[in-house]
Parts: C-alpha cells; sequence; structure tokens
C-alpha cells in the first residue's frame, strides 16, 4: 500500500490536494498520468455503457440542484447518515460500522453512544447566507437522473427497457475518509440507471450484475481479486431493494468498488409525490402506466482507478531479462491494460548527440501526438528509457536509429512480452490503432 502511495505521488498519478497547506480535508489531486488514466477509465466505461449496449443513452446534469431533492430522496432524511462515534480519550471520530471492536481504533479509549451524521455537504447559493438559501452538493450523481427521467423520454423516444448514463463528481462529508483515495469527501461516481417494467427487474439485475463483472474482467483486473458479495437486507440503503457488491482485493482487504442496486420505484415515486409531478411512464406495448424500476450500476472512477494500480503494480527482483547487476535490484511494471495505459508510445532517438536522429525522432513523435497521448526522452541509456516507460504502464517504445536514417523504419518495442520488431514509420498510426482498440 505505502509502495503504491509513493509511486503515485513519484510518478505523477496522485497529489495530495493543498499539499503546500498541509493537504485538505482528505481530498487528492489526479496529477499528469492520473488524469490520463482516469479519463481512460471513463472513457472505457461511457464506451462500454453507452455505445455497445442497447438502448443507453447520456447525461450531463448539475452539480447543484434543489434541496426539494434530497428531502424527496430521503438523503436529509435518516436515511443517508452514518452512525458516528467518539474516543472520550483522543476524541478522534469514527463511523461506527467501519470499526472493528468498541474501543478507539487508535488509542484503545472508549467509545461515545452512537450518534447519527448526515452525510451530505451542505452550501449556499446566492448572496444571502440564510436557511432559504441552503442546498447540497449532489452525494451520488443519479439523482440528475432521475430529474431528467421525462425529459429524456420525451427528447429521445425511448421505450422501456432503457438506461441513462451519467458520470460526474459526487461529495459526501465522509466521517473516516481513509486508505489513500478508496475513500474521500469528493469523487467521482460513473452511474448508470436501468428503467424497466417492475416484473422484469430481477432479470435485468442479474443481467447488469454479470455484464459489469465481465467489464472488469476485459480490463484485465485478475479474476482472484474479484468477487461479489450480496447486500444483507439489514444493511440495504434506504432506497435498495436488493444489492450486490462488486468487491477488489486491495492490500487491506476486500472491499466495494461498485454497485449493482435493485432500486425499485422508490425515486420515481417519491419524486412523482413531492414534485407533484406524475413520473409514471405509458407503456402502449403492455398498455400499461406504471413507475418504472430503476436496476442502478454505480461505480467510483477514483476507487477504480487504485483498484487498476494495485492490481497492476509489479515487482520483479533482479529484473525480468535477468541482466541487471544486482539481483535484489527491483524492476517495476506496470502491466496495465493498453487501452486504459496514461501513455501509448514513448519515442527515443538512440543517441541524442547526432541531429539528425533527434530531428528523426522528434518528426514520429509529432505524427503521434495528436492521436496518442505521446512522450519524447531523449535521456539516459535506452535500457534506462524502457524502464522508465515500464515502471508506468507505457504501451509501447520506439526507437530511431541509424537504419531509420537509411529506410524509414523504427523499432517498436512491447511493454510486455518486450519484443521488439522494425515496422515503416507510415504503418506506425495504424498498427498502434489496430493494438489500442477497445474489444
Ligand atoms: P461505502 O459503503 O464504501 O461508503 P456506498 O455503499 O455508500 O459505499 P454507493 O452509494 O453505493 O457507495 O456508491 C457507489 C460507488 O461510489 C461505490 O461503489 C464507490 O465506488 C463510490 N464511492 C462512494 N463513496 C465514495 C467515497 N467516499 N470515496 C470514493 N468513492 C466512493
Amino acid at each position: 500500500m505505502n509502495k503504491i502511495i509513493s509511486f503515485s505521488k513519484r510518478r505523477g498519478f496522485v497529489f495530495l490536494s493543498s499539499e503546500i497547506y498541509g493537504g485538505f480535508g482528505s481530498c487528492y489531486d489526479f496529477g499528469p498520468l492520473g488524469v490520463e488514466l482516469k479519463n481512460n477509465i471513463k472513457k472505457s466505461w461511457w464506451q462500454e455503457m453507452t455505445r455497445l449496449k442497447d438502448n443507453i443513452v447520456g447525461l450531463d446534469s448539475a452539480i447543484l440542484m434543489s434541496p426539494k431533492i434530497w428531502q424527496a430522496s430521503g438523503h436529509l432524511t435518516s436515511g443517508f447518515s452514518d452512525e458516528l462515534v467518539e474516543c472520550k480519550k483522543c476524541h478522534k471520530r469514527f463511523r461506527l460500522d467501519l470499526i472493528e471492536k468498541d474501543k478507539c481504533p487508535e488509542c484503545s479509549g472508549n467509545l461515545t453512544e452512537p450518534k447519527k451524521f448526515n452525510l451530505m455537504m451542505k452550501t449556499y447559493v446566492g448572496p444571502v447566507e440564510n436557511e432559504a438559501a441552503v442546498t447540497y452538493l449532489r452525494a451520488e450523481t443519479c439523482q440528475g437522473i432521475y430529474m431528467n427521467f421525462k425529459n429524456v423520454v420525451d427528447s429521445m423516444r425511448l421505450k422501456i427497457p432503457f438506461g441513462i448514463a451519467q458520470t460526474g463528481k459526487a461529495f459526501r462529508n465522509e466521517i473516516t475518509p481513509k486508505d489513500f483515495i478508496y475513500r474521500t469527501r469528493e469523487f467521482e461516481q460513473m452511474e448508470m440507471q436501468w428503467f424497466c417494467h417492475p416484473n422484469e427487474a430481477d432479470k435485468y439485475f442479474d443481467y447488469w450484475k454479470k455484464e459489469r463483472i465481465n467489464w472488469y474482467l476485459k480490463l484485465g483486473i485478475r479474476k482472484e481479486n474479484l468477487r461479489t458479495s450480496e447486500v444483507l437486507k439489514k444493511d440495504l440503503a434506504h432506497y435498495a431493494k436488493r444489492a450486490v457488491d462488486i468487491e477488489y482485493k486491495f492490500p487491506f482487504g476486500w472491499r466495494e468498488i461498485e454497485g449493482v442496486h435493485n432500486r425499485g420505484d422508490w425515486d420515481l415515486s417519491n419524486h412523482s409525490k413531492h414534485s407533484g409531478q406524475d413520473l409514471t411512464y405509458r407503456d402502449e406495448e403492455r398498455d400499461e402506466k406504471y413507475f418504472p424500476n430503476i436496476i442502478e450500476t454505480s461505480a467510483g472512477a477514483d476507487r477504480l482507478l487504485f483498484a487498476f494500480l494495485c492490481d497492476s503494480y509489479l515487482e520483479i527482483k533482479g529484473g525480468r531479462t535477468k541482466t541487471t547487476k544486482s539481483i535484489k535490484e527491483l524492476e517495476t511494471v506496470l502491466k496495465i491494460n493498453k487501452v486504459l495505459a496514461p501513455i501509448k508510445a514513448a519515442v527515443f532517438p538512440l543517441v541524442r548527440n547526432n541531429s539528425e536522429l533527434v530531428e528523426k525522432s522528434k518528426e514520429v513523435y509529432r505524427l503521434l501526438r495528436p492521436r496518442f497521448v505521446s512522450y519524447y526522452d531523449e535521456t539516459g541509456s535506452i535500457g534506462k528509457r524502457y524502464r522508465r516507460q515500464d515502471e508506468i504502464g507505457t504501451a509501447f517504445s520506439l526507437t530511431i536509429d541509424f537504419e531509420t536514417l537509411k529506410d524509414n523504419t523504427v523499432t517498436i518495442r512491447d511493454r510486455d512480452t518486450m519484443d521488439q520488431k522494425r515496422i515503416k514509420i507510415e504503418d506506425l498510426v495504424s498498427l498502434l490503432e489496430e493494438k489500442l482498440k477497445e474489444s
């Protein structure tokens, strides 16, 4: 875990927010490589959910919404609170369900009786800070989807069953944010709400559970690090009829990375009741009018980024080629799916003191850069440059040498197999496109 945290900082994946002021409220920033990785995760999710599936459309709704929504959804009442306990000795606060014994996990002091603590992040809209101006940063992106249920049905002429997908920031005033970026107060969700006939909810619940697991496997998450766990009735969220957690085996144990929920008609019926608007669906084929049931798939982009880093970070003693001087020396390879790799191609001139080689390399770099995230490096031996790229998961490295100047071919090296072969510069773009295509 400490290795992943220091690697994330050292190589520009994740930085502590407001670091020069000592950090802030368990928030994190994504560095140059982190933002590429997170974008690739979101892009792959979007592709999977809106392009490779039938009848799912996208949405981007506002973070700030009417506080009435949170009243109707149950988030402001008892539904969205955790039980908080405080240590009588060191005064640290903890979420009751996240501690193992009835003593303080830090100093073993006695704990107070649990108190309910609401997780919504409060703010004010407009110049006057009074009760009438209070609203909340959204705690889940899906409420924006329910708000637009009618708009989307009407504007896109959709017929049930269909889905609406959205990615975006969500905020929760977590009591015990911890485990690096696993639990933070500001995070990004990737949610899809599937609207279906109530009689088909169970069928689609099973369908989406399977489909979501397949997406992780397709992206190369190791099977042995993935499992599902049925949420017990007593632990279900206030809106859920049934829930399955998709869990990943982090260095600190099995933890949820995505939830698949059967939300029944909780959301649409409650919003109908509170807003006075009819949110039922007229099903012409069945000749019925009803509140569709909702199957939700809800994943956290930051948590997934963390899981992908943990899953692909490898340290090999003595190096993969065993050519290093000391067996104790570690070679690090981020064996991440190439579709997710932050950098797709690194371009190296064999030597940097030859202007022709350098110019040719920059020409190749400029050819690739608009199409793939690329990187130019001319410092250190070729072996060192390969290793620097392997460490951050760069998919391919390209070396420009004296032969290139004669026949316009470059050496392309695959991060995983370390195989090298020569290829014509004119074929580079199509080869990389082919190799980096998502299945
Ligand atoms: P937990 O039990 O871990 O608090 P939850 O069951 O409340 O999570 P959901 O409301 O189902 O989580 O949210 C769906 C997904 O959003 C989670 O699986 C997770 O990936 C992500 N998520 C939720 N809370 C956080 C958080 N505080 N930080 C990072 N990601 C989060």
